[in-house]
């Protein structure tokens, strides 16, 4: 009997993580809120915009999480003992048992995904970035590895803006995205099980003999006992869905916020609203106009008409981004507390509103730290 891993939350981190771990472990997710409930804001993941835009960061280990999300470039792969790479199923034999080269398997991730599986929710997409508070190119970790990375010339540039770059990435429609990946996961044998928990001692009701808990549960590492994290910040947004024929992904930060994400569909998400603290999922009409004219800013004339009554808007969305203070927490922990004293516990955390782009590169991570947990003093042969 493989190993048992319980991932608690069924966000993108939860069910991204599932897709690594049930390679070759027992998987249950464990969570209040499940893919398909698109109007609860127990969770964020189906607020999302969603754009694949790099995450400025100095940190070497948030860089190496967006790089293996993306993956754009192929690179050799270190092959320990060539009888037991088997090249079509990607797997190395350890021990009698068989473990997936997680780095080969990340390697093209979502930017092959939106060319190989049109069903997937990912589509390729020109992408513009504005920044009117960097000066010079030193943060751009990314301009050797996204494809097509051009600088703008100053002329073109909005008022305002100092750096101008311009790149291909992908978008990422965040429902079509989650209903695909929970189908594939069902597909090979994940348990998915709705309950909230009060404490992480909880998930040994549903799987006694649980190996590790994966605790991917957003906000709820802030309330869940256990873990309880003061770090976890809530930060409101509110967007617009609107019709539009823009198909090129335009944000601004610094200064000023905002962005407009088309979903490549005659649609666009347009934002650029972040309250950090607000926990209010009520929509505030206030800020139409707010975000209409930030939309304005980064986008060409016409592209978006000047009053809010003239715009055609499909939906309006309110989330919460899971915010850390300090940034994403990706780590094992061997809990020491009663009544979970010897748990072992990878957390998944603190992505805030960057969770879609991080999210395969977290999976990679965590399914790596449960390795560790498993096969601890074992010879890793990848
Ligand atoms: C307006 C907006 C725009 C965004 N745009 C982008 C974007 O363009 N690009 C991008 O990458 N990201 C974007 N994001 C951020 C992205 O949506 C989040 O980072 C991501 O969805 C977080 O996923 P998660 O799985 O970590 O958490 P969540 O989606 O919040 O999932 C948490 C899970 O844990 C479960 N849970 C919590 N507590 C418990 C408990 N006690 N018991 C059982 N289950 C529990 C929940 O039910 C849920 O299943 C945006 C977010 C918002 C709100």
């Amino acid at each position: 009997m493989p190993p048992s891993i319980v991932i608690i939350g069924s966000g993108v981190t939860g069910l991204s993580a599932a897709a690594a771990l049930s390679r070759i472990y027992n998987v249950t997710i464990v969570a209040r809120d499940l893919v398909g409930d698109n109007e609860s804001h127990g969770w964020a993941s189906p607020w999302a915009g969603a754009g694949w835009r790099p995450h400025i960061t100095t940190s070497d280990e948030d860089i190496d999480m967006q790089k293996a999300s993306f993956r754009y470039r192929l690179e050799p792969v270190t092959v320990v003992d060539a009888a037991t790479f088997d090249d079509e199923s990607i797997k190395v034999r350890k021990r009698g048992t068989l473990i997936p080269n997680f780095d080969r398997l990340h390697r093209t991730y979502m930017w092959k995904l939106a060319e190989t599986d049109p069903d997937c929710g990912l589509k390729r997409v020109s992408s513009i970035d504005y920044f009117d508070q960097l000066t010079d190119e030193s943060k751009i970790w990314y301009k050797d590895f996204i494809p097509g990375f051009k600088r703008i010339p100053s002329s073109d540039l909005p008022e305002g803006v100092i750096l101008g770059f311009e790149y291909q990435t992908v978008v990422i429609h965040p429902l079509i995205y989650l209903q695909w990946l929970k189908d594939r996961l069902t597909a090979s044998g994940v348990k998915f099980v709705r309950r909230e928990l009060q404490h992480i001692r909880d998930v040994r009701d549903i799987v006694p003999q649980v190996d590790v808990v994966v605790n991917a549960s957003g906000v709820g590492a802030k309330y869940l006992g256990g873990v309880q994290d003061e770090l976890v910040e809530e930060s409101r947004g509110q967007t617009m869905l609107v019709k539009t024929k823009e198909t090129t992904v335009i944000c601004r930060s610094g200064n000023i916020y905002a962005y407009s994400i088309p979903r490549l569909d005659g649609t666009a998400i347009i934002g650029g609203i972040s309250q950090p603290g607000n926990t209010s999922t009520k929509l505030d009409p206030a800020l139409r106009a707010e975000i209409l004219h930030r939309a304005r800013l980064i986008t060409a004339p016409g592209t978006y008409p000047d009053k809010v009554e003239d715009l055609d808007i499909v939906q309006e969305l309110v989330g919460i981004r899971p915010g850390r203070i300090g940034g994403v927490r990706v780590e094992k922990e061997v809990l020491t507390a009663p009544p979970v004293v010897g748990m072992k516990v990878v957390h998944a955390y603190g992505v805030g509103g960057t969770g879609y782009k991080y999210s395969a590169g977290v999976a990679k991570k965590v399914a790596e730290l449960v390795d560790e947990f498993i096969y601890a003093g074992e010879v890793m042969l990848t």
